[in-house]
């Protein structure tokens, strides 16, 4: 099955990858950037031809650009979404353009008739703020808003998605809605413009951790990712699905144990002793990145993907794959220097 799609945000490591993948299977994609300027940059990443790839400046905060990008397609994926290393100062800076980002991609896509519509939504939609402990999630857990640790990112996310499903309730009409909501997403870059989520594997490489805080996160390949939005455009009877696109949950000290394994000499600075909790928390006064997950410390999420291998036939990569391509692409690209 092949036609014309949206995708959103293809300047970003996810919508990048979804956007090769498309263009692979024979789809015609249009593709949103902020402004026209990152044309020349992104295109030469994405591939495509000019009649099989169109660009278009859309901003998630204005409604400028999003009719024409939408225009002639059949199927919307919606990615952009803003992913800061550091907390904002006022939450709203990621909640707004995060939640009405995705009201003005749904109704520019109704209004160009487009059926089918696919969100990257995230883990973070359905598995915070239910305090400390070991936890076992599906599609049916949403993040508790009110509950402990959750950040403005954790508030986009879950708003961003409820407001576009409650949307599609009320206005969507025979709109196909369906979320993907992955874990920590990791593997190759395809420049060295890089996501927040790999922020973890490059603080590990460059020796910036004394040791290994305690804390873990489900891992997933930025190509299963693609994969996972590739299957959901085009399976039949998608209508208000939500899929979790997660690999096994790892401890940051796994993560470290595989890169010293797989990398040699070039994992020289890798720590492999856990952080006390008590450590970090200090840390974390000093370390914006470290403040941003303080609340994931001594947490266990196990985020349940049999939903998509029963419906989508979709399978995890190995971990140790998907990190060491992290890894290697970090290097290669001089991000971290080892
Ligand atoms: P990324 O590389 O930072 O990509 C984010 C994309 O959103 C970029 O194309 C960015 O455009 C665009 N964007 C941000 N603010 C925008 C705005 N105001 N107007 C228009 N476009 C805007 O991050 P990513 O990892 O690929 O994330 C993509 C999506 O996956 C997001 O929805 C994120 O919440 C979700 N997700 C990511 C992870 C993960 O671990 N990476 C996990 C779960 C869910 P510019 O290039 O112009 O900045």
């Amino acid at each position: 099955m092949a036609g014309t799609v949206l995708v959103t945000g293809g300047s970003g490591y996810i919508g990048g990858e979804i956007v090769r993948q498309l263009l692979a299977k024979g789809w015609t994609v249009h593709t949103t950037v902020r402004s026209l300027s990152s044309e020349a940059r992104v295109r030469p990443l994405l591939g495509g031809t000019p009649e099989t790839l169109k660009v278009f400046a859309a901003d998630l905060t204005g409604d400028a650009g999003w009719a024409e990008a939408a225009a002639g397609c059949s199927h919307v994926c919606h990615v952009a979404s803003p992913l800061p290393a550091e907390a904002p100062k006022h939450e709203n800076d990621l909640i707004v353009p995060a939640r009405d980002g995705a009201l003005r991609a749904l109704k520019a896509a109704k209004e160009a008739g487009a059926w089918r519509f696919v969100m990257t939504s995230s883990a973070a939609a359905i598995a915070y703020g239910h305090g400390k402990g070991q936890h076992r999630f599906t599609e049916a857990d949403w993040t508790n808003l009110d509950g402990p640790g959750v950040y403005p990112y954790v508030k986009s996310k879950t708003i961003a998605e409820g407001s576009a499903r409650d949307w599609v309730a009320t206005q969507g009409g025979d709109m196909e809605f369906a979320t993907v909501n992955p874990t920590l997403v990791l593997g190759p870059l395809a420049s060295p413009d890089f996501s927040t989520s790999l922020e973890a594997v490059k603080q590990l490489l460059s020796g910036a951790l004394p040791g290994c805080p305690n804390i873990g996160f489900g891992v997933v390949d930025v190509r299963a990712v693609a994969d996972m939005h590739v299957r959901v455009l085009e399976a039949p009877g998608m209508k208000g699905e939500r899929f979790i696109c997660s690999g096994p949950f790892l401890w940051m000290r796994e993560v470290a144990q595989i890169l010293k394994e797989e990398l040699g000499p070039e994992a020289r600075k890798v720590p492999t002793r856990n952080l006390p909790s008590w450590l970090v928390r200090i840390a974390a006064l000093f370390n914006p990145v470290i403040r941003q997950v303080i609340s994931e410390l001594d947490n266990t999420r196990e985020m349940d993907a049999s939903h998509a291998k029963a419906v989508l036939g979709w399978e995890a990569r190995p971990p140790r794959e998907t990190i060491v391509a992290t890894a290697r692409s970090l290097i290669a690209f001089g991000i971290v220097k080892v």
